[in-house]
């Protein structure tokens, strides 16, 4: 049978009513990237679980069709998010996909363009607030519990339940699952949706490392940050609505959470995409977590199977690159300007 998405093919690992009505746009099944070079220097397997293959260029779908399908075997008609752009775009999607109404709410000036311009291309209703994520998320639950609107961000348990299947489907790759699973964390739905999913598939249990920026790392630093500060917008989260289920995971499974600088996130992004995958920004931060705990010597890879979760595309976020680059040169159109420029083959 050809693929038919996520609830159709894990469907019965997941806690969903019965009312639920399948929304899918044949999200998840994403590859499992090996990663020879960055496996020979750490001396190790590792993957990349490369997200942003996704519909829409995240993770987000995942727990979107769950969330979505939901809300529609409800009765909702309208939608509702706080989003630092990659949900925003998810939820519009998947809420045109089910002919519903989809209002999110994002931070002024801080998302990145590719999101914004998808949720704007599915037909949402954006609206920029002046406050931070956090602000828009407190907005937003107020909202849902003084109207029928139907609240789509992770505090909704079914879009865990959706994001529980990334789990299933590294053990379904692997065998088993890996040793070290290493993510970025921002609102902590996506480390506690893995750590959920992994305990209910019964395939083993990973240690998981979990990122956070430096400017934006209440886990780290034991408290809310009210300014959170990062290039990488999907993390820039002050006060994760899931902390201490993040925290509980990274206990339960002996690992641990940590902060890398911006600098290290663009770095790994780099490395990343020397090996032929382009993520954006946040989606960086497990393999940066990785490269500073082993340069610590903080974390022995050797002999380790290792899951790098890549939750997001590069094309989201690109003037993370061109602001960096020099613009492309422009040469007259012959021959001679062409092997002057790239000084012979
Ligand atoms: C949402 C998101 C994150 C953070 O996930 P949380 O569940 O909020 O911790 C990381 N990277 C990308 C690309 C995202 O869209």
């Amino acid at each position: 049978m050809t693929y038919q998405g996520l609830i159709q093919r894990y469907g019965q690992y997941l806690d969903l009513p019965a009312h639920t009505k399948n929304i899918s746009l044949l999200e998840g099944n994403t590859p499992l990237i090996p990663m020879p070079r960055l496996s020979k220097e750490f001396g190790c397997e590792l993957f990349v679980k490369f997200e942003g293959l996704n519909p829409t260029g995240s993770f987000k779908d995942r727990g979107m069709t769950a969330a979505i399908s939901e809300a529609v075997g409800r009765g909702a008609k309208t939608v509702i998010c706080a989003s630092t752009g990659n949900t925003a775009a998810s939820a519009a999607a998947y809420a045109a996909r089910a002919g519903l109404r989809a209002i999110v709410l994002i931070p002024e000036g801080k998302v990145a363009a590719g999101k914004l311009a998808g949720a704007i291309a599915y037909g949402a209703e954006v609206i920029q607030i002046q406050g931070s994520f956090d602000d828009a998320l407190t907005l937003v639950v107020e909202i849902t519990q003084k109207t029928p609107i139907a609240l789509v961000n992770s505090i909704n348990p079914y879009r865990i339940e959706g994001q529980k299947t990334a789990a299933f489907e590294i053990c379904d790759v692997l065998g088993e699952a890996p040793d070290w699973l290493c993510l970025p964390v921002g609102n902590a739905g996506n480390i506690t949706s893995y750590w959920a999913g992994f305990k209910q598939y019964q395939k083993g249990l990973p240690q998981v490392l979990g990122v956070q920026a430096a400017g934006a790392a209440p886990l780290v630093l034991g408290h809310p940050v009210e300014k959170p500060e990062t290039i990488a917008t999907a993390i820039r989260i002050g006060k994760p609505a899931r902390g201490e289920q993040a925290l509980e995971a990274a206990q339960e499974s002996n690992g641990r959470i940590i902060a890398v600088s911006d600098e290290e996130i663009l770095s790994a992004q780099r490395i990343l995409a020397s090996e032929g995958v382009w993520v954006e920004p946040a989606s960086a931060a497990g393999l940066a977590g990785l490269i500073a705990e082993s340069a610590k010597g903080a974390f022995d890879a050797r002999g380790k199977k290792i899951v790098v979760v890549c939750t997001g595309h590069g094309l989201k976020d690109p003037s993370i690159i061109t602001d960096a680059f020099q613009f492309p040169k422009i040469i007259p159109m012959n021959y001679d300007a062409l092997l002057d420029v790239i000084g012979g083959a």
